[in-house]
């Protein structure tokens, strides 16, 4: 098969794939466009020097376009992972499709930490000290994911936070608390963490109890304890789900604190990060 027909092969299996993905668009530029409608230089067969000199040169093939799978709904600018988040929060935080959602919320809460993270947590939505902060899992919740970040042997700010709803879930009238998103709610913005995931290619991702789960990956109904400690796929990265920090605080038992930690250590093994025998002893020693 000529070079040309496999890379045609490619595109067109490629193209297939995002449609049963549900992407029906994807962006071409102008240039891409015209190039195609110009005859293409396949393989020819070898030419003398006198022909070379009488022949047009060769129009170069069209270069295929990066195919992005998220810029069907979100075009972002820049060309570091940087410059690429930076333009998808400013998105974020105008966005306005859960009208509910906007008028309640304090502000955004888009995500926090490094771009180039090789890890990544994932949790369900910001609670009320995230709405008034505008940073993720900064109340009790967030301050034992912190502690559990920095016991993986991490500092915070080198891995990136993220949720799967970016506004917290709005409270009846009258009523304190916290409210559970809704599927529709996290369908809607879903697309803003598949965005900054693409754009992050964290080596790892971990999903924070079955909220989460269910917003990620929603085809899969298994509960988040038998779910835990299993590796997942997501986008093709590696997905580690395990429980909600705030779960844990809730049930603060042995078993459970083992558990999250137990997941850990396999995140941990996973990015070849080192594990001393402390840490693997962590709750083994209680
Ligand atoms: N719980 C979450 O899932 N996310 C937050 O940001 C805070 C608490």
């Amino acid at each position: 098969m000529s070079q040309f027909h496999e890379a045609l092969d490619a595109t067109i299996s490629h193209l297939e794939e995002l449609k049963r993905a549900g992407v029906t668009h994807v962006p071409v530029r102008r240039e891409t466009l015209d190039a195609l409608g110009r005859p293409i230089a396949v393989a020819e067969p070898p030419v003398t020097q006198h022909a070379m000199r009488s022949t047009p040169p060769p129009v170069p093939a069209p270069r295929a376009e990066p195919l992005d799978m998220f810029a069907e709904r979100i075009q972002v600018s820049g060309t570091t992972k940087t410059e690429k988040l930076a333009s998808l929060r400013q998105q974020a935080l105008a966005c306005a499709k859960c009208k509910h959602l906007a008028a309640s919320r304090t502000q955004v809460v888009f995500g926090v930490g490094d771009p180039e993270a090789e890890l990544m947590f994932v949790g369900e939505a910001p609670g009320a000290d995230e709405d008034a902060k505008g940073e993720p899992f900064v109340g009790r919740a967030g301050q034992l994911l912190t502690k559990i970040i920095e016991t993986m042997g991490y500092k915070r700010s080198e891995i990136y936070i993220g949720n799967v709803l970016k506004c917290r879930p709005n409270m009846p009238a009258g009523e304190s608390g916290n409210r559970q998103p809704t599927g529709d709610e996290m369908k809607t913005c879903l697309p803003w963490l598949q965005a900054q995931i693409d754009i992050i290619q964290p080596k790892v991702i971990v999903a924070l109890g079955a909220v989460a789960m269910r917003g990620l990956m929603p085809e899969i109904t298994t509960g988040i304890t038998k779910l835990r400690g299993h590796w997942l796929l997501y986008r093709n990265i590696p997905l580690m789900p395990t429980y909600h920090p705030a779960y844990v605080l809730r049930a603060y038992t042995m078993q459970n604190r083992r558990a999250i930690w137990e997941d850990m250590l396999q995140v941990l093994e996973k990015l070849d990060r080192p594990i001393t025998p402390k840490m693997r002893n962590y709750f083994k020693s209680e």
